[in-house]
């Protein structure tokens, strides 16, 4: 019975369906980690999601773009392993020397600050998207071009610091505890509006962000451009002038696609976008114009740019980044994808940030998810793989014996996982060696 409320309670999570008298705390500590508390869900819900899809007839989410969205996640929330006490520190020293007041104990503040992180929040998103350099940040979230609640986890490794920073005038009013459940809660909800599977739900959408608002969002069409920042409440949107109802069918992503699933251009393509533009930049005025007018401005242009600059774009003649693969490659990236992620949630629950192990083990995990997403990019990255799968055994053997209850480098069942690299490691000698082969042969004839 209380593993069934549990997970009722755990669930509601998701949707911000909480009783708030559980959920005033008094110090940080004390402040449950609900994204790791639901992260179980996240898969189940995933998995619910293309069930349905399958039976209603719609297309599945691809494997490769799931994958760049779930791998942007983890290195988002390994980051957050290094730098998440480091930034509470700041937000409590701001609330400790300069608050107003300090709203905390009972009901009423809780659904104030609820409000107050959302009215932040939405103000945070908006500016993500009319800054360039804060786009460059957010670009990562919007570069997936299918939507489905893998996408909810496409997220920038830096979002979570300007984040933090953004939420300081928080700290003026709420104590830390009260900041961390809301800001929790709210990222939360927003896993659920990724989703085509969800109609409009009409006059919930007065008030509430809903799959159909997000879509909008998440639009390239033109009338989805700067729409919908609504985190919680869409009041915000309705209150200064960004709501958008969802009309022509949606084609997501950028408006100039990356066609990658590259991890780190997921990452960084935003930079590197400014840093071109920088290099041709005509004076300070023009770079400073660059880097804080919206992603869109050019000279001669309105702050925000044209939005006849945008190109027209149709649901039924767009084309995606798509790259085919074998059934085995395929095969093979799930069972990996599959390994990435026991390895991550293994480190989330034991990771420390004074453990060096730590440290090692999350550039193994990074290793993982860069060779996995070249591969799938259909790149030749079988040296690079094949040694990915010996450092595996190198790290098991080392490692696994004297560190399983702190920090191991189990993935999965380990006999599976060790099956599952060793399977690996004989397909990529294999294939090594028939590359060098045929190499040799070729210069033998020439
Ligand atoms: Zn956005
Ligand atoms: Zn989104």
């Amino acid at each position: 019975m209380d593993l069934i409320y549990t997970t009722i309670e755990q669930i509601g999570y998701l949707f911000y369906i909480v009783d708030p008298r559980k959920h005033i705390y008094h110090r940080v500590e004390d402040v449950p980690d609900y994204v790791s508390q639901v992260i179980p869900y996240f898969s189940c819900f995933m998995a619910l999601e293309q069930i349905v899809a399958a039976v209603r007839g719609y297309k599945l989410a691809r494997i490769t773009d799931s994958f760049t969205s779930i791998a942007a996640g983890i290195l988002m929330e390994q980051s957050k392993i290094v730098m998440r006490s480091l930034l509470i520190v700041f937000y409590i020293f701001v609330h400790q020397n300069f608050a107003l007041c300090s709203l905390n104990g009972d009901v009423t503040s809780w659904l104030i600050a609820l409000v107050a992180l959302d009215f932040t929040y939405y103000w945070f998103h908006r500016a993500s998207h009319e800054v360039n350099f804060l786009w460059a940040i957010h670009q990562t979230h919007h570069s997936s071009e299918d939507y489905n609640l893998s996408t909810a986890s496409r997220q920038s490794i830096l979002q979570v610091y300007f984040h933090a920073f953004w939420f300081i005038p928080m700290a003026l009013f709420f104590p830390a505890p009260m900041f961390l459940v809301h800001l929790q809660l709210n990222v939360l909800y927003q896993f659920w509006l990724h989703t085509e599977l969800i109609p409009s739900l009409g006059p919930i959408e007065w008030v509430f962000n809903t799959p159909s608002v997000h879509r909008v969002h998440h639009g390239r069409n033109r009338y989805c451009i700067d729409k919908n920042y609504a985190g919680f409440l869409t009041i915000w949107d309705r209150m200064f002038g960004t709501f958008e109802s969802e009309k022509d069918p949606i084609v997501y992503g950028l408006v100039h696609p990356i066609n990658t699933f590259d991890a780190w251009t997921v990452q960084n393509s935003g930079f590197i976008d400014i840093w071109n533009r920088l290099k041709t930049s005509k004076g300070l005025v023009h770079s400073l114009s660059i880097i804080f007018k919206g992603p869109g401005w050019d000279v001669g242009k309105p702050r925000l740019g044209d939005p006849n600059d945008i190109p027209e774009v149709n649901y039924k003649t767009a084309t995606k980044y798509d790259p085919k693969h074998s059934i085995f490659m395929n095969l093979y990236f799930v069972l990996h994808i599959g390994a990435i992620l026991v390895f991550h949630m293994n480190m989330v629950q034991t990771a420390t940030i004074d453990n060096p192990l730590t440290y090692l083990f999350l550039g193994y995990l990074t290793f993982s998810i860069v060779c996995v997403s070249k591969l799938m990019n259909g790149k030749d990255w079988s040296k690079q793989e094949l040694a990915r799968c010996l450092i595996f055994f190198a790290l098991e053997s080392t490692f696994n014996a004297n560190f399983m209850d702190k920090l191991s480098i189990q993935v999965g069942i380990p006999d599976l996982g060790r099956l599952i690299f060793f399977l690996s490691t004989l397909y990529w000698t294999t294939k090594l060696v028939k590359i060098n082969d045929g190499f040799g042969k070729r210069c033998k004839v020439n």
